[in-house]
């Protein structure tokens, strides 16, 4: 046995009703006996209690054994009941049993016999309620796994939804400028054969350069998606001066004639975490290409590294049309253009994969990147990253107000 035995002795026979408890307690450890002398409070007592065990004399005043043998097998059926018949009477002995006794004991009572039934009885019902706790355990753990698998297959029939989107975009991004480099391709072709004067195939030559550049971008945008998707995107992080890195991007953001201007610039003192240069600054270049491709011509655009307890800030504000509440979430999915916001006139609008691909970037980093906008009061796109933390780190003042460690003002 298991568990202590808690039985339930039922018997009008008030000397019957104390003698066998008292053998019961020498027979069996621990044994806990409730008795009662009727049947009434017999089932009173089995509504409260899931009893391992029920004893019961057949004939009693009011509702006699068998009858209550009935009851018992409606409230509960799995409990072994044991009847006691009287000497010889073999018939009631028999209804008992096709009445689902679990055993009978005649009188007069031979101890051994009945602790013998009493034991086996017990264990029969603590087995088997050992294996209803399994049983709801199984039926848990199956619900569990069923619920995984249809998680899983909805994961991956959105998995398949955005790979199909994925083939149609490529197929329509890739077709549009694929056909504008076969006309211009011929039309150079006609002009070569015409003997056009050279300057004039420069134009031509300039086109099909541009739209080889777009294509190579999303060609670029789509193997980073696989890569992030596929799990295959690896960083090789290094400490790196935060102020720096942005500087020598800066620097050369501005340097060609067609870019942005670098207006002025307030350097501070460095700010260290351990970051992929390279990674870092496509996700710069993005959010500079992004800040300068919805804003008007002429507008400002500042860039800070600020550092706030132990993160580091690289933002990005500029003076564009600005993105309500709803929609800020959603561009950082994968192919989410906002509705009603178009590139500045020239610009070819992208396939909405750079805030993607920056956010996982970013994540991989250990950091996250978020967006602070108004419509008509321009964005400011955020990075923020953990600072490298050594022995020499010892200023930091965690939940502060961020300090700025270098600002630049660009106008495009
Ligand atoms: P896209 O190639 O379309 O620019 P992104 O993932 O970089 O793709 O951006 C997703 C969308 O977020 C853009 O299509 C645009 O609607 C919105 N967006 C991104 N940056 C800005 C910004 N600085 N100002 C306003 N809207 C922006």
């Amino acid at each position: 046995m298991t568990e202590t035995p808690h039985i339930l002795l039922v018997d009008d026979d008030s000397a019957l009703l104390q003698a066998l408890p008292q053998t019961l307690h020498l027979r069996i450890a621990g044994i806990n006996i409730d008795t009662c002398n009727e049947a009434k409070c017999a089932l009173e007592q089995i509504s409260h209690n899931d009893y391992d065990a029920i004893i019961s004399d057949i004939k009693m005043p009011g509702m006699d054994g068998l009858e209550l043998l009935r009851q018992i097998k409606k409230v509960r059926s799995a409990t072994p009941t044991i009847l006691i018949t009287g000497h010889g009477e073999h018939d009631l002995a028999i209804q008992a049993l096709r009445g689902g006794a679990y055993d009978y004991i005649q009188k007069p009572i031979d101890r051994d016999t009945f602790v013998a039934s009493l034991q086996r009885a017990i264990q029969t019902y603590q087995l088997h309620r050992q294996v209803v706790t399994q049983q709801i355990a199984l039926a848990q753990h199956a619900n569990m796994l069923e619920y995984q698998v249809q998680k899983r297959t909805s994961e991956l029939s959105e998995a398949n939804q955005t790979k199909e989107k994925l083939f149609s975009i490529v197929a329509h991004e890739i077709k549009q400028p694929l056909s504008n480099l076969k006309g211009m391709a011929q039309l150079l072709q006609q002009q070569v054969d015409r003997q056009v004067p050279a300057e004039s195939l420069v134009q031509g030559l300039q086109e099909i350069e541009h739209a080889l550049e777009r294509t190579e971008l999303l060609v670029q945008d789509l193997l980073d998606t696989s890569l992030i998707e596929t799990n295959l995107f690896v960083l090789h992080c290094q400490r790196q001066d935060l102020v720096a890195l942005c500087q020598r991007i800066l620097q050369e953001y501005t340097a060609g004639t067609a870019g942005p201007r670098l207006m002025s610039e307030v350097k501070g003192r460095p700010l260290m975490a351990e970051v992929d240069e390279s990674r870092l600054c496509q996700v710069l270049l993005n959010l500079l290409g992004n800040a300068r491709k919805y804003s008007p011509q002429g507008s400002t655009i500042i860039v800070r590294v600020q550092q706030l307890g132990y993160q580091a800030i690289i933002s990005i504000q500029d003076e564009g049309p600005g993105i309500v509440v709803e929609e800020q979430e959603k561009i950082f999915e994968q192919f989410y253009r906002v509705p009603g916001i178009e590139p500045q006139a020239g610009i070819k609008p992208g396939v909405g994969l750079g805030l993607y691909i920056s956010r996982k970037i970013i994540e991989r980093h250990g950091g996250h990147i978020a967006v602070e906008s108004r419509p008509g009061a321009g964005s400011t796109f955020a990075i923020y990253l953990p600072i490298a933390i050594d022995e020499t780190t010892t200023d930091i003042i965690p939940g502060a107000e961020p300090h700025t460690a270098a600002v630049w003002t660009l106008i495009h």
